[in-house]
């Protein structure tokens, strides 16, 4: 039976809500089988959906219930303005993690204008959100005639830098994406970094009892959690980074809410001199720490 565009919506966002899900969901997936914007989707209400989408936003809906993602049933979430694909061995890139590129693109403006070439890593880097982000932002701006950016990607898990590469090349961005543990490929290359980026998994392993089953049960762990106190990999980079950062070095980690005074105190330990900033996101919370690196007083 065919419904219409309205009473599809309404049917989504009551089932959804007794569900306890998001309601937005089904706008989101109505959108993307219908190929329709926000704007065109409302002009046209009152219109019928074919029978394939109605079937296939009823089935997408019950999936989403039942807890899947909606970006891993749509298969792309937007970062940064643009589409980025994504499936079960990716990290759904965040809004938080918008802020974290903000701050660097700023800082990296501010700390390196009169350098013509900036050797950038993001480090974990899942979709390829952080580095092909970077890539685009930073040759696109009003410095890019005067600066080579060389970015590159690594992550632990081949799978996920399939989807990287595959985002890579569909939005243009000339990144290079290499699979190894944390900093070891430039270690083992004898690479002089300029800017390190990361999102490590930064969840206390305790934390997963009260997360929501939509993030525990299908995006993969080795996105997420990093031992007791979630701060495992901020301890690993303070031993592999001052064998890879060039003299004067900006690191931007995304942190969880309530690391920021210890990521700082990890830096000023392993870095006498260093410029730290903890940053709160848009909701108030820790969620950025900047650190400048051989830049002086
Ligand atoms: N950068 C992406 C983003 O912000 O959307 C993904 C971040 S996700 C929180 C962390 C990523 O780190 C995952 O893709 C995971 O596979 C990767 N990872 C976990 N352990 C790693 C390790 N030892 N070395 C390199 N990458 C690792
Ligand atoms: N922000 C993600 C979440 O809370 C966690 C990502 C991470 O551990 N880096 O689901």
């Amino acid at each position: 039976m065919s419904k219409k565009v309205f009473e599809a919506l309404k049917w989504a966002s009551s089932f959804l809500s007794d569900a306890g899900r998001d309601q937005n969901a089904g706008e989101l997936l109505l959108k993307a089988f219908t190929g329709f914007s926000r704007t065109q989707l409302f002009a046209n209400m009152k219109d019928d959906l074919t029978e394939d989408v109605w079937i296939r936003f009823e089935k997408a809906v019950h999936e989403h219930v039942s807890g899947v993602p909606v970006q891993y049933i749509i298969g792309s979430e937007e970062f940064y303005g643009r589409t980025f694909l994504v499936n079960p061995a990716v990290l759904i890139p965040r809004p938080e993690t918008e802020e974290l590129v903000h701050g660097a693109l700023q800082r990296i403006d501010r700390l390196f204008a009169a350098k013509p070439q900036i050797k950038l890593a993001d480090i974990g880097t899942g979709s390829g959100a952080i580095a092909i982000t970077m890539k685009l932002e930073c040759n696109c701006s009003r410095r890019a005639e005067s600066c080579n950016f060389i970015v590159s990607g690594t992550d632990i898990s081949g799978e996920s830098l399939d989807v990287a590469r595959e985002n890579a090349s569909r939005l243009g961005a000339d990144v290079e994406f290499i699979e190894g543990d944390l900093l070891q490929p430039f270690i083992e290359r004898g690479t002089m970094l300029d800017v390190v980026m990361s999102n490590p998994p930064y969840i206390p392993t305790g934390d997963q009892e009260w997360m929501s089953e939509v993030v525990t049960e299908h995006e993969p762990h080795r996105a997420l959690f990093a031992g007791e106190d979630g701060l495992d990999f901020y301890r690993r980079f303070m031993i592999e980074l001052p064998q890879v950062l060039a003299p004067q070095a900006l690191v931007c980690f995304e942190i969880g809410a309530g690391q920021g005074e210890a990521v700082a105190a990890l830096f000023k330990k392993t870095f006498p001199g260093v410029k730290v900033d903890v940053v709160n996101d848009i909701n108030g919370k820790d969620r950025m720490v900047f650190a400048e690196i051989g830049f002086g007083e």
